[in-house]
């Protein structure tokens, strides 16, 4: 297509000439504005979601990379981990064999390749989230978060838990074939224990409904769907998703399950320490034996932990893992300060003791990676205050006795 316009072209939809319209793509037989490349890319979009055809990109189901290849991938954004991106990635790289083979086999596979959901198990901040979203990313497939807290029954009041699937929806841009092949990441799974003692006199609506209700979408369902989400009424134009081959990823951070295991292993005390770099590496150690049973001890229902046949671990983040979050990864904070700072032509540059500083309040808040970010904010939110007031061209050090007096203004 050519972009260059002479005066006299005119938009083939609307017939502005180019004076008007701006630049024309130009086809065969005709030019497009902008404005009607857009108006005909909505009218692609809501035809997709009324008759389900698909029109955005989706993932090519002939070019799997490997578990290899999503482990480099992940690496790049996540630090540390490897137990759980080995997991990981062979889950995913079967995940989409496995839908590979039904679209070869179609109904007449010999064998029955089950699905992979997984289940990760580690504190807040240790990238659980982080993990899903990238895997999600490399795929480029449709991707969606939902708070099993939040999640209710249908029919009561809250979240209702099909609304997931319009969520995973709308990411897929409505387009329901795209949606089908998603992954859908479920936090705090632990919290939507069965309870004996319950709120609600007739229906548990929260913990073990809910749980049944998450079953019927991980076993693979048709589930039909108000395309804005909200609640279901009878005129309503409703969307039919197969929720199939949809990979579930669930995480939770089972306070205390290093107990469970410990006990379970029948190994001496623990919890009972006092000293924090003990208990560090006694939780490290126990959660590599993680099994189903022990995610049960927290009030899910068995079936709903045997329809995630991939349970792993993520350990907690230590001092030198905190530290290579702030730095390394493509995403890593001091890189977008730097490059923020740059923008403005200044050159940002954090002394090693101030990064220090930042890692240790960060291991006081006991939040994982999670509080890097707020106390950078602190830190940094008063210096952009001030940044196009710098000199251009000159370098801004950030020094720890800085970024200490940053700290305490805002107590
Ligand atoms: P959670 O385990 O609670 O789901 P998240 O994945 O949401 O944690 O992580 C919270 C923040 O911390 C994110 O901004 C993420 O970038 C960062 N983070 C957490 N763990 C890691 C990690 N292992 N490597 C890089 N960044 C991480």
């Amino acid at each position: 297509m050519s972009k260059k316009n002479t005066h006299d072209e005119h938009c083939s939809f609307c017939g502005r000439p180019a004076s008007q319209a701006g630049m024309l793509a130009s086809g065969l037989n005709g030019y497009i504005c902008a404005d009607c490349a857009r108006l005909a890319q909505q009218i692609f979009n809501d035809a997709a979601a009324s008759q389900g055809h698909p029109a955005a990109p989706q993932v090519q189901l002939t070019d799997i990379p490997t578990p290899q290849e999503i482990k480099t991938f992940l690496d790049q954004y996540v630090i540390g981990q490897t137990e759980a991106k080995k997991v990981l990635s062979v889950a995913v790289y079967n995940h989409y064999k496995r839908l590979r083979y039904n679209e070869q086999h179609g109904d007449k596979n010999d064998v029955e390749i089950e699905k992979s959901n997984i289940m990760l198990v580690g504190e807040t901040g240790t990238g659980k989230t982080l993990l899903a979203r990238t895997i999600a990313r490399m795929l480029q497939v449709p991707f969606c978060i939902a708070d099993a807290t939040t999640l209710t029954e249908a029919g009561y009041v809250g979240d209702d838990v099909e609304n997931v699937l319009v969520r995973l929806l709308q990411a897929a841009n409505y387009n329901v074939e795209a949606c089908e092949k998603g992954i859908v990441f479920i936090d705090e799974i632990d919290k939507i224990a069965r309870k004996s003692e319950n709120t609600s006199i007739t229906r548990d609506v929260s913990g073990e409904g809910v749980q049944q209700a998450l079953l019927k979408l991980l076993e693979g369902a048709l589930v039909s769907v108000p395309p804005e989400g909200g609640r279901k009424h009878p005129e309503q134009k409703l969307i039919t998703i197969n929720t199939r081959n949809i990979l579930f990823i669930c995480g939770g951070a089972f306070d205390g399950i290093e107990r469970v295991i410990g006990s379970r292993l029948n190994t001496g005390v623990i919890g009972f320490n006092n000293n924090e770099s003990r208990r560090r590496v006694d939780r490290e150690n126990m959660l590599r034996h993680v099994q189903p049973m022990d995610v049960k001890k927290f009030g899910l229902i068995p079936e709903l932990v045997g329809r995630f046949p991939v349970l792993t671990a993520l350990q907690p983040l230590d001092r030198e893992a905190l530290l290579s979050i702030l730095t390394e990864p493509k995403n890593a904070l001091v890189k977008q300060y730097k490059e923020l700072f740059k923008m403005d032509d200044i050159d940002l540059e954090f002394a090693p003791d101030a990064l220090d500083l930042v890692v240790d309040r960060a291991m006081e808040y006991h939040l994982g990676a999670r509080g890097l970010r707020s106390i950078m904010e602190s830190i940094m939110t008063d210096l952009m205050f001030e940044l196009p007031t710098l000199k251009k061209g000159s370098t801004f050090t950030l020094t720890r006795d800085e970024a200490e007096s940053k700290l305490q203004n805002k107590g």
